[in-house]
Formats: C-alpha cells, sequence, structure tokens
C-alpha cells in the first residue's frame, strides 16, 4: 500500500484525524505534467489536501474539486479527487522559476501569488455546493484550514508537504487533517496546539521513517483508533467518448468548421494527465453527420 489515507480518532473522541502517504501519487502527477520544483510542491500539496477532503465524502459518487486561480507565475491549480481515494489533478503552468525564500525553502506562496481557493462539492444534490476564500497565505495548507474554518464552520489543522529529489523526482509527499470535535476539552485543544508548535516537517519525518500514523500520533498521542486505512492512486477518467462529447459540444457549425479547415488533424489533450487523443478529418465528419 503505496499510497493511502487512514482516518480515525482519538481515544477520546476529541478529535479526528485524516492522513494519506501521497508519494507515489505526486510522482506520477508530477511526471505527466513535467513540472518544475515549485509547481511539483504546489501541486502535491493541493492534491493532498484534495484527496483527504474526498475521503470526507458519505457516497462512493461524491466529488470534490479544489480549484486555486491566482496572480503568480502559476496560474492556477485544479484538483478532482473522490471518495475511493482517486485524485488527478493539473497546474495551469507546469514549469515556473522563481527565486527560493531566504529559508531556502521552495517559494509555493509566491509562485502562487494572490489567489483564491474554491472548494466544489458534488455530493449528489441538485445545485454543488461551492465554497470560497481568499488564500491569505498561499503556502496551501494554511489556505486549506482557513477554508475550513470559514466554510464549514470546523476548527482545522492541515498539514501537507512535498520534498523533492535533485533530479525533481518527489521523495516524500504526505499530509494530515485534524479535525476538533464538538466534545473536546480547552485543555485537550491547548495540549495539541502545544505540540504543533514544536512540530517542524512532515517530510522531515517521513524521512526519519515514520508512517502517517506515526506521525499523527506525535501530534494526538498514541491512543489513537484508526477506523480505515484505504488504498489512493493518481486516476484520470478520461476517455476517447469523453474528448467525443467535448467535441460536440463545439456545434455543428464548428465542427463543421473543423472539418473543412485545411489544417491537420485535431488532437485533444486531457488538462488533468495530459493524455492526447486524435482525431482525424473522417471521425469529425462522422460526428457532424450525427449530430
Ligand atoms: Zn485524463
Amino acid at each position: 500500500m503505496e499510497n493511502y489515507i487512514v482516518r480515525g480518532t482519538d481515544r477520546n473522541r476529541q478529535f479526528r484525524f485524516f492522513g494519506a502517504n501521497t508519494t507515489g501519487i505526486v510522482n506520477v502527477a508530477t511526471s505527466h505534467h513535467g513540472t518544475s520544483p515549485v509547481v511539483s510542491a504546489a501541486l502535491g500539496r493541493t492534491m493532498t489536501g484534495a484527496l483527504m477532503m474526498g475521503a470526507m465524502l458519505k457516497n462512493d459518487s461524491d466529488r470534490v474539486c479544489v480549484m486555486i486561480r491566482g496572480d503568480g507565475p502559476i496560474q492556477g491549480i485544479t484538483v478532482e479527487a473522490d471518495a475511493k481515494g482517486n485524485v488527478k489533478g493539473y497546474p495551469h503552468q507546469a514549469v515556473v522559476d522563481i527565486p527560493q525564500k531566504e529559508n531556502g525553502k521552495l517559494d509555493v506562496s509566491g509562485a502562487i501569488g494572490n489567489a483564491v481557493m474554491t472548494v466544489t462539492k458534488d455530493i449528489g444534490m441538485k445545485e454543488p455546493y461551492t465554497g470560497q476564500v481568499a488564500m491569505l497565505s498561499g503556502e496551501i495548507a494554511e489556505d486549506f484550514s482557513f477554508y475550513f474554518a470559514v466554510s464549514e464552520q470546523t476548527n482545522t489543522v492541515v498539514i501537507l508537504g512535498v520534498l523533492i529529489e535533485r533530479d525533481y523526482s518527489i521523495k516524500q509527499a504526505g499530509g494530515i487533517i485534524i479535525q476538533v470535535l464538538p466534545d473536546a476539552t480547552d485543555e485537550a485543544i491547548s495540549e495539541i496546539e502545544a505540540r504543533l508548535k514544536s512540530f517542524t516537517s512532515l517530510t522531515q519525518c517521513m524521512e526519519e521513517g515514520k508512517s502517517i500514523e506515526d506521525v499523527i500520533k506525535m501530534l494526538l498521542g498514541d491512543d489513537i483508533d484508526i477506523m480505515d486505512k484505504t488504498d489512493a492512486r493518481f486516476y484520470c477518467d478520461c476517455s476517447k467518448e469523453r474528448m467525443e462529447r467535448a467535441l460536440i459540444s463545439l456545434g455543428k457549425q464548428e465542427l463543421t468548421n473543423i472539418a473543412n479547415d485545411e489544417q491537420e488533424d485535431l488532437e485533444l489533450v486531457c488538462h488533468f494527465c495530459n493524455t492526447k487523443y486524435a482525431f482525424d478529418k473522417k471521425a469529425i465528419k462522422e460526428i457532424v453527420d450525427e449530430l
């Protein structure tokens, strides 16, 4: 189980937690998109956060979409996750090269810029639920926390980490979400706040060989109940049929123009996984004829 999500509570049911090891997932995503390090960090953090939000959904068909739109060089990040551990995502600009921060860390907030984070949940209602927050931090984990506080009125700690190798591959990636439950005492909350203050880095702990569960125990104490541990994966549900539907949505006139155009065959690229789908003129004419 290389990529996984765990969820549970502390023994006294004062906090619930979600944790994810996403090293493999972020590796797949960043190699699909050929991202530079700061984009890998931003995309990996967003995907890990969204994946854990997916684990909060109730039904298998529920989905969550996290969209970041900013004026920094990345421009935006779009990630979708579901309740079954599937996640996919892409950056609007895959290669961004900006100076590191003074502490030697990747400047994710600089690459994101002034931004808005929009969370859309499709939970089988007529209208999807949408919540939106201004990204005050831009480091993404804090912005998820702020989203939970503002849009879901939940006191939430979000920890996200992506550690990148010299060859740009992903060495470690993961995340933890801790939410305060109604029965939590002030004393218990203060205790966790103190532990969080002295907590340094999730990926550093992973480098030392600690599992996500080990780190959750560092924060919540050894007495935790793990209710669920499930596989997670990068998964894109694009297909030739879906791309065909996207073409159809262009309308008959536009498609006729494309089919009559002297240019070469049409190639559609899936944003999420970079898979290319080719439609030659004959195929486009057939689609037009069916309309
Ligand atoms: Zn795809």
